[in-house]
């Protein structure tokens, strides 16, 4: 059909510079090893941390709540959406953060938005380290607060943010806990102290840091021992957790008002009874089975360090997310494809996911992989690193 011309124009560029992607179905399901092209691989590029998608408690879990209360909800969650099984996964998230209360909204992406465009109004101000997640960067831009950025996880830039920020009604500091391109740990604990010190409230997100960090993977906060002192936080079901879903943890009066104000949470149907029955169930799997978070870390201290042996550039990763870093964003390309030809899904991360000249293949391993398979991707990361002089 004609008249996207402008839009041809700007694949074709992409293509010249090889950064165009085609999307890879999955055949199988999502575990340690999948099909694609009628051909088994090891997945490293998932965020199914604890393997949960297809643990068979949350299966189940989703079969039987389809059976009794149907596929779908029929309406937002204002209007006639809300079923009782929306607001125990709110009080189960609720206790599991240790806040008052939590909100369940779509995505992870969506819950960004909804507390970051409704919170704030124009005599405040967000002030958010420069690499957070685009879900933030896109409820900045919704707010009417002033914005500041500070320099990435730099506690003098964001001092300085937050000393120039005095004059208004509120200041919001929002960080990710856990960096998703690059898989370092926010220094909560100074960014706490400095928010005091300025009378600032304080958000994270924590999308990488739940089911990984904390007390059964309660996360950042709860890992730096600091609940109590961060305001907001924000969770997603959609990675550890294992199947599709945002959460804000916060005070009542947050979650009260965003009921009333948050536009995703207004005007977007609620989840289905499978999803919300096997994120409830997938809770009290992280409860009872805190083996799969010590399995995740092994697994991450294990192929973290051999891959730093065989001479990969990791960037500053602390936890499971493994960056092996090219710079060139054609070699992260062609390592994530000659990685696919040795049986390893490892996904080329280029501009704008990160910076230019810091393009990368990004790893996650997870609680699933056995030793011998990471031996494996690590014999195919050889392999290649070494055709690709990158080692
Ligand atoms: N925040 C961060 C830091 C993320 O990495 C992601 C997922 N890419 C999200 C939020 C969005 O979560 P979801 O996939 O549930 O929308």
């Amino acid at each position: 059909m004609q008249g996207f011309e402008h839009l041809e124009e700007e694949l074709q560029q992409m293509k010249t510079d090889s950064v165009f992607r085609s999307l890879i179905p999955l055949e199988t399901d999502q575990g340690a090893k999948v099909m694609i092209n009628s051909r088994e691989m090891i997945q490293l590029s998932s965020n199914n941390y604890l393997g949960l998608t297809t643990h068979p408690r949350l299966k189940l879990a989703a079969v039987r709540a389809t059976d009794k209360y149907g596929a779908g909800t029929g309406s937002v969650r204002t209007i006639a959406g809300t079923f009782t099984m929306h607001e125990e996964l709110e009080q189960k998230l609720a206790a599991f953060k240790h806040t008052e209360a939590s909100l369940v909204l779509q995505s992870g992406f969506t819950a960004n938005q909804a507390v970051l465009s409704s919170i704030l109004s124009k005599e405040d101000v967000v002030i958010s380290d420069e690499l957070n997640h685009a879900s933030i960067i896109d409820g900045i831009r919704l707010t009417k607060a002033a914005r500041k950025i500070y320099s990435h996880v730099d506690m003098a830039s964001l001092e300085s943010a937050l000393e120039a920020s005095q004059d208004y009604r509120k200041r919001l500091v929002v960080t990710d806990g856990v960096f998703s391109m690059d898989g370092n740990i926010a220094p909560l604990p100074e960014i706490v102290a400095l928010a005091e010190k300025y009378d600032a409230l304080i958000m994270v997100d924590d999308a990488h840091a739940s089911g990984v960090l904390g007390r059964n993977g309660r996360g950042s906060v709860d890992h730096f021992n600091l609940n109590d002192r961060v305001h907001i936080q924000v969770g997603t079901l959609s990675k550890a957790v294992g199947v599709l879903g945002g959460y804000i943890a916060c005070p009542q009066t947050v979650r009260d008002y965003l009921i009333h104000k948050a536009r995703p949470f207004l005007f977007s149907t609620s989840h289905p009874p499978a999803v919300t029955a096997a994120c409830s169930e997938a809770i009290d799997v992280l409860l009872d089975e805190p083996e799969r978070i010590s399995r995740l870390w092994e697994n991450t201290a294990y192929f973290k360090e051999e891959l730093l042996k065989l001479g990969f550039d990791t960037g500053k990763s602390e936890t499971p997310i493994t960056p092996v870093v090219t710079g060139d964003e054609k070699k992260a390309h062609e390592l994530s494809d000659k990685l696919a030809d040795y049986g390893v899904f490892a996904q080329g991360i280029a501009f704008p996911t990160v910076p230019k000249g810091q393009a990368r293949v990004r790893t996650i391993v997870t609680s699933d992989h056995t030793k011998p398979l990471l031996d494996e991707a690590l014999a195919a990361f050889e392999k290649a690193g070494k055709e690709l002089e990158l080692i």
